[in-house]
């Protein structure tokens, strides 16, 4: 019997997500956010583009956890009857939203829009003092949204076989530069209202479909270097140079694991943010902007190799990912037969073990987004 891409997609329940995903599912996502350093809080909206599944669908769930609705949700512009449940400890809020019925047909795609702020205490994001960072003047701020906080930086599905494009508008204050996973471009209009003396204002469009988890967001006094044309290393401009000097050798990673893999690198750019000291990973895969601590910084490159395994991400697990996180174990163990090729030309190691765990468990790994 053939399934469609979608019932192959949607086909595993992910139980660490009220989404009901397998009927009416996100395809895009806008962000518009203002930064407040003083309040520790994010503000703004969330507008998601969802596609009816499964004819005659009634309502649509979205995940959530210590959002703060500051208005009515809409589903196309119009005023949308929603309720929401009490709140589990671990899960977060589901927002059950009501749809309309003539808007309930097979394919339908609608807007859903929630105006809301994200809490000084949002699971995803780490406030820190100026005394925090390397430089000391200026706070800082960055997410961390893998595993099941993404759904406390903005509602969604949030579950990592829900890849959808996204894009972003926000605003921060004048010293602030804002970097996102994704790419610097405009694809969100402004408003008339927003004031150039107080605000800089950032824009950024992730056009590969990317699990609610690969989301995120820095920002603080940040300065670049640029390593080649489509690497740039970010950091606070007290650790510039080092950074730099550290991650020298990333071009060259990202051009061996073209050569591994045969397949171009998707994502255009491969940024690497060196973030301050109380970054509570190595490095995160984040799409377009890998995420490290300072602690890589060793002044030899001996550390390097976890730019490799962030590089090798990109492919294993940003581009083809676990369905649910019962089997997050694949992002991980797929991508580390891939790095030891990287790193050791382990080709025997790579084809015994890593090619036989992706044919025997394809069936866990989402198809790319084809809607
Ligand atoms: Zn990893």
């Amino acid at each position: 019997m053939s399934s469609t891409s979608e019932e192959l997609l949607y086909n595993k329940k992910d139980f660490s997500s009220f989404a009901n995903y397998d009927e009416v599912v996100s395809t895009d996502i806008k962000l518009d956010w203002t930064l407040d350093f003083d309040n520790k809080t994010i503000s703004g909206s969330a507008d998601h583009v969802v596609k009816v599944l499964v004819e005659g669908t009634t309502q649509v769930h979205f995940d959530s956890r210590q959002i703060r609705l500051h208005g009515d949700i809409l589903i196309n512009n119009n005023k949308a009857k929603y309720t929401l449940a009490k709140e589990d400890p671990v899960l977060g809020t589901k927002i059950t939203v009501e749809i309309p019925p003539e808007l309930r047909a097979k394919d339908t795609l609608f807007s859903v829009h929630f105006p809301y702020s994200v809490d000084p205490n949002a699971s995803a994001v780490q406030w820190l003092e100026p005394s925090a960072t390397k430089g000391g003047n200026f706070p800082y701020v960055f997410t961390q949204c893998q595993a099941i906080h993404a759904r406390s930086l903005f509602p969604c599905m949030d579950s990592p076989g829900v890849k959808t494009p996204y894009s972003a508008r926000v605003l921060a204050p004048k010293w602030c530069t804002v970097l996102m996973s994704a790419l610097a471009s405009r694809n969100i209009t402004d408003p008339q209202n927003i004031d150039s003396s107080k605000y800089n204002v950032f824009y950024w469009t992730q056009p590969v479909p990317t699990s609610p988890y690969l989301v995120a967001l820095a920002g603080g006094n940040l300065t670049s270097l640029d390593i080649s044309a489509r690497v740039r290393i970010w950091s606070e401009p007290e650790v510039i140079e080092s950074a730099h000097n550290e991650f020298a050798e990333t071009e060259e990673f990202v051009q061996a694991a073209e050569a591994i893999t045969g397949c171009p690198y998707q994502w255009t750019r491969y940024d690497v943010v060196c973030l301050p000291p109380s970054f509570p990973y190595g490095g995160m895969e984040n799409p377009c902007l890998t995420f490290a601590t300072p602690t890589l910084l060793a002044g030899d490159r001996s550390l390097a190799d976890v730019i490799a395994h962030e590089i090798a991400h990109s492919w294993t697990g940003n581009l083809v990912t676990n369905t649910v996180w019962d089997h997050f174990w694949l992002n991980e163990v797929s991508l580390d037969c891939f790095f030891y090729e990287l790193v050791s030309s382990s080709l025997l190691f790579f084809y015994m073990i890593g090619l036989d765990c992706l044919v025997r468990t394809q069936d866990y790994f989402p198809l790319q987004a084809q809607r």
